[in-house]
């Protein structure tokens, strides 16, 4: 088994898990780096393509794709995405290239966004979450509202602390700059963000994440915390402090600011 973030744009990922010979990708916003890799791996069949939500840098290579491989395509019960698809949503099983995955149903960036959880992968958790979160952050409000982005992250805060947490794209960086300026305090932070400047030296990727990680650093997991509300009220003393919706909008705006 092996679990491959492609690059693609300029800070896209498109998430490759294969078993040796049966292969998925979610999110291929293009065709061509998915083509690449399955040329590198000839012994690799792509049999599904998940995809999170409608937005052109997720779905651009699809219907190449499928056209090239006769793959299977699941994707959003609610959204516009290129047809023909098994569409999905919250509870539903689904099997891809010998994987299983339950959807999640995670409006917030796009109205009717999803993701694909897995229980077990080799042994361990596993999650595509599209722009939903990211790590040290999460997707920009285009659609919901912050309510349905907090219940959102909730529902994604609550799966075990091992899973891979596998976001579209390479955001840590900027997002850890921003949960810095939130958290100064935070030691663990400090040390991931050491830690993730080490690997983007090296043009690597800060991906994936896991869930406990995503607890300890990332202030829109951590919106609750007495540390994460008084770094936001600083900034903005109109802050609700006993608002959990509150402090997530306000906390949100100010991300969609902060240089
Ligand atoms: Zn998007
Ligand atoms: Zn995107």
């Amino acid at each position: 088994m092996e679990l491959i973030p492609l690059p693609a744009f300029s800070d896209n990922y498109i998430w490759l898990l294969h078993d040796g010979q049966r292969a998925l990708v979610v999110d291929p916003g293009q065709a061509q780096p998915v083509l690449d890799a399955l040329a590198a791996r000839p012994a690799l069949r792509l049999e599904g393509i998940l995809i999170t939500h409608h937005h052109a840098d997720h779905t651009g290579g699809v219907a190449q794709l499928r056209e090239a491989t006769q793959a299977q395509v699941w994707g959003p019960a609610l959204e516009r995405v290129p047809e023909p698809l098994l569409r999905v949503q919250q509870g539903q099983r689904l099997q891809a290239a010998g994987f299983d995955f339950e959807v999640l149903d995670v409006p917030g960036h796009t109205a009717g966004h999803i993701a694909f959880y897995s229980a077990d992968v080799l042994g361990q958790p596993l999650l595509f979450c599209g722009d939903t979160l990211f790590s040290g952050g999460c997707g920009r409000l285009f659609e919901g509202t912050p309510a349905q982005m907090l219940h959102s992250l909730d529902q994604l805060a609550a799966l075990p602390d091992t899973t891979r947490v596998c976001c579209t794209h390479e955001y840590t960086l900027s997002n850890l700059r921003f949960a810095r300026a939130v958290e100064p305090g935070n030691a663990a932070l400090l040390d991931y963000q050491a830690r993730c400047e080490a690997l983007r030296a090296q043009s690597l990727p800060t991906l994936p994440s896991n869930m406990a990680l995503e607890r300890a650093i990332n202030p829109f997991l951590r919106s609750r915390e007495a540390s994460v509300i008084q770094g936001l009220q600083a900034h903005d003393a109109d802050t609700h402090a006993g608002d959990a919706i509150d402090v997530f909008a306000r906390l949100r705006e100010w991300k969609n600011t902060f240089q």
